[in-house]
């Protein structure tokens, strides 16, 4: 996700945009794997969580983080393999997730991700909360596959299933699941750490995609199930059913407030959400930009 939320709202600006004048510094940053089993990995540098899985004459790769971290990354891959990586999978369009595209592609790596990535990356943005614009990526940053509902990757001896949620943390969600290995990559549908999640209202992002999202995991996952999220440390099925039930309290909450005909700012200054907050240790401002997005995804702001 962008971070948008409390003492990382600098990084908003940052990662928004096309200068990167106070870029953080990634000779600092060191990629940190995880080996999940059955030759799958989970990897984290600076930006969303990657995942890793080994085939017999290729390797899947989930998100590629910035590009200033490709070298880095991509030794980190051959550490686990001397095969070469095949596909990128973007989980959404967020530059922390799909900043690496280019150096990638240029590898010869095919991008693989949803059609509204290809869009979001190829058109630029803006975002709804603080009006920061990102601009259109260059050519050779974009996805040379797309899909639109499920696509099935396959190297010898892996498979990686594809699937799209509608209207959740973007509108071009990806996850991955790697059945063989009981491990799925989420992306930023499931957000976790000292944090709320992003929901990318500008671009048709809702809560109630983000629920339906983490439903479909929970359905999907086993009691063993690696659950790589796109922020925050691995989880199970047990940790993302706390998880799916913060997403609906908060939903329910603000939706009391909106029947009660609060404008946004009175749920703002209402804090409806103060017992989560303290329980995952969010920034007081992180906490109301969550109730914002919420609301908005409620009752959408209407356009003149
Ligand atoms: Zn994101």
């Amino acid at each position: 996700m962008r971070r948008i939320f409390g003492v990382a709202l600098a990084g908003t600006l940052l990662f928004a945009g096309t200068t990167w004048a106070q870029q953080p510094d990634f000779s600092k940053v060191e990629i940190k794997t995880t080996d999940l089993g059955h030759r799958t990995y989970m990897m984290e540098g600076s930006g969303g969580n990657m995942t890793v899985a080994v085939g017999d004459d290729a390797t899947i790769q989930v998100d590629g983080e910035f590009a200033p971290l490709h070298d880095k990354i991509k030794a980190a891959v051959m550490a686990v393999s001397k095969a070469p990586v095949r596909y990128l999978v973007n989980t959404h369009y967020h530059g922390d997730h799909t900043g690496g595209n280019a150096p990638f592609a240029k590898d010869g790596i095919e991008i693989v991700a949803h059609s509204n990535v290809k869009k979001r990356l190829a058109e630029g943005t803006t975002n709804a909360l603080t009006g920061a614009k990102t601009a259109p990526a260059a050519p050779g940053a974009l996805p040379g596959k797309t899909y639109e509902s499920a696509l099935a990757l396959r190297v010898k001896g892996r498979k990686a299933q594809l699937g799209h949620i509608k209207n959740a943390h973007t509108d071009g969600d990806t996850y991955v699941w790697f059945a063989d290995a009981n491990v799925l990559s989420t992306g930023d549908i499931v957000t976790l750490g000292t944090r709320y999640p992003n929901i990318d209202v500008g671009v048709g992002g809702n809560i109630k995609g983000m629920i339906a999202g983490t439903d479909l995991y929970l359905k999907l996952a086993d009691n063993k199930t690696k659950i790589v999220p796109g922020h925050g440390p691995l989880i199970d099925k047990a940790q993302l059913k706390v998880y799916r039930q913060m997403l609906v309290t908060a939903r329910d909450r603000v939706a009391k407030l909106i029947a009660q005909k609060k404008t946004e700012d009175d749920a703002v200054a209402a804090r409806p959400l103060t017992d989560i907050q303290t329980r995952i240790g969010a920034p007081q401002e992180g906490s109301d930009n969550f109730v914002r997005l919420v609301y908005r995804s409620l009752k959408p702001v209407k356009k003149a």
